[in-house]
């Protein structure tokens, strides 16, 4: 969007035009992020499709019943990754502020982790990875029983757990067989001010994520080296949590876990009944 051009302009009205050129000038910001963020999704949705038409392809022209089968069974993988892939755009576009934060409820975290953590059992168990929850870490504990009631979206909140233990999962190595571990924690976090805020961790003792990769971590596309393209991530998933988490009102960051792997720690604010 072209910006007036102050050349002309009488004096009394420059502070308007310059302030209509500071909006233009955010503006032409957000759109070149928008048209950056629609070419990489094309982009990575090209991967997918364009192993979809050579499946089909080769399975078209397919020798005998065993290729053929083959063939589409890849199809089918790359089918499941174009369809994963979409559902995260869509995450990521339902992540943006609006009719989001009118439709809060009343979330409690504790209730939340058990249930999304319950979910993921099964395929931690067929990692040989020990999925659990614990009552306190280091720094804080919470008294058994105690609620942490935040306002949210349930199925978003749900989706950053989920996010998070399904990355666990996928970067805890092989070698871990047998003492893999992810453990989910949720407790009250106090930040040296008066109200208190909910805090949620989710961590592992796989390979953790290098000092240098750390500053991109939660930009979106930005993935760690050495994932092919073939375990269909595509660098969506932890921009997807922060977006949920800042629509939250919360932060989240990343620091070493106590086994050597990650820990990843989000406060959120508490609803307004529990904050004393
Ligand atoms: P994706 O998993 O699709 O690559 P994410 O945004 O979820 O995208 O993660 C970005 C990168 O961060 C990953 O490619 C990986 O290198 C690193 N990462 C995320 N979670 C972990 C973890 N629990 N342990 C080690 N590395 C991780």
């Amino acid at each position: 969007l072209e910006q007036v051009d102050e050349t002309y302009v009488p004096s009394e009205i420059r502070p308007l035009t310059s302030a209509v050129n500071g909006l233009l000038e955010r503006l032409n910001l957000a759109l070149d992020a928008q048209r950056k963020f629609i070419a990489d999704a094309a982009h990575q949705l090209r991967t997918p499709l364009t192993a979809i038409k050579l499946h089909a392809e080769q399975a078209f022209h397919a020798r005998d019943d065993v290729a053929q089968r083959a063939a589409i069974n890849e199809l089918r993988a790359s089918a499941d990754r174009a369809v994963r892939l979409s559902n995260q755009l869509l995450s990521l576009a339902r992540a943006e502020p609006g009719e989001q934060t009118a439709r809060f409820v009343s979330v409690d975290l504790v209730e939340l982790a058990f249930e999304t953590g319950a979910e993921w059992v099964p395929r931690a168990i067929a990692r040989h990875i020990d999925l659990g929850f614990a009552e306190s870490n280091a720094t804080h504990s919470r008294p058994a029983g105690e609620r942490m009631i935040v306002n949210g979206n349930p199925v978003l909140l749900s989706e950053v757990l989920a996010n998070l233990i399904d990355n666990a999962l996928k970067y805890v190595p092989p070698y871990r067989v047998n003492d893999g571990r992810i453990t989910i924690m949720v407790s009250r976090y106090f930040d040296g001010t008066d109200t208190p805020l909910a805090e949620l961790v989710v961590e592992d003792n796989g390979p953790g994520v290098p000092p240098a990769m750390r500053a991109e971590l939660f930009k979106r596309f930005f993935r760690g080296d050495g994932h092919g393209e073939s375990d269909g991530g595509a660098g969506l998933g932890l921009a997807i949590v922060r977006d949920i988490v800042v629509l939250h009102g919360g932060t989240i960051h990343y620091e070493d876990g106590s086994g050597g792997g990650s820990r990843f720690v989000i406060h959120l604010p508490l609803a307004p009944d529990q904050k004393s």
